[in-house]
């Protein structure tokens, strides 16, 4: 059985206040393709969304961002057609808050993909290196098979893209694939 995980495509992790920019945008059609294809093929498809509180002082991520995706806030809504998608199938998406990069750390993912007999995770999101890398570093060490979705995933650090992508493949033994081939 296999499950779809987006990563973090929020508006403040696109356009918002901690962009990726073009490359962000540029996925927008990728990831709602990918959603609507596991919701009709009835696979599990998960939102991993980065949360935080406003100002809060404990969280390490407070003195390297800007503030981002802060709760009940516009920022953390789903980037464009994806937004519309979940609306339409908020019963067959599960909304799973993180306050980590990875999208195992802190959360219940493990279980819920455990009972459903779940051993091949799809990836994708945003930022290829670091939310997307955490979550597949998580997957691997917990004896998932990755698969990214390369032309899903996107950073507003383009050596730190590709590095990844090098990283997933030779280090994690994950299958890149693409639909543009
Ligand atoms: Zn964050």
């Amino acid at each position: 059985m296999k499950a779809l995980i987006v990563i973090d495509y929020t508006i403040d992790f696109v356009t918002g206040k901690l962009p990726c920019g073009d490359p962000g945008i540029a996925i927008e059609h990728r990831i709602a393709e990918l959603t609507q294809q596991f919701i009709q093929q009835d696979e599990l498809v998960v939102m991993a969304v980065d949360l935080h509180e406003e100002n809060d002082p404990f969280h390490p991520e407070t003195k390297l961002f800007p503030p981002h995706n802060i709760r009940d806030t516009e920022g953390r809504t789903l980037y464009g057609t994806l937004q519309h998608i979940f609306e339409l199938n908020s019963d067959r998406i599960y909304w799973m808050d993180k306050t980590r990069y990875s999208a195992f750390c802190g959360t219940d993912l493990h279980l819920r993909l455990k009972a459903r007999n779940i051993n091949e995770l799809h990836l994708v999101g945003v930022c290829t290196d670091i939310c997307v890398l955490h979550t597949a570093v998580d997957a691997y060490n917990l004896g998932y098979n990755v698969v990214i979705h390369e032309d899903a995933v996107a950073s507003f650090n383009a050596a730190g893209h590709d590095w990844a992508l090098g990283h997933f493949r030779g280090s994690l033994g994950a299958q890149i694939v693409s639909n543009r081939e």
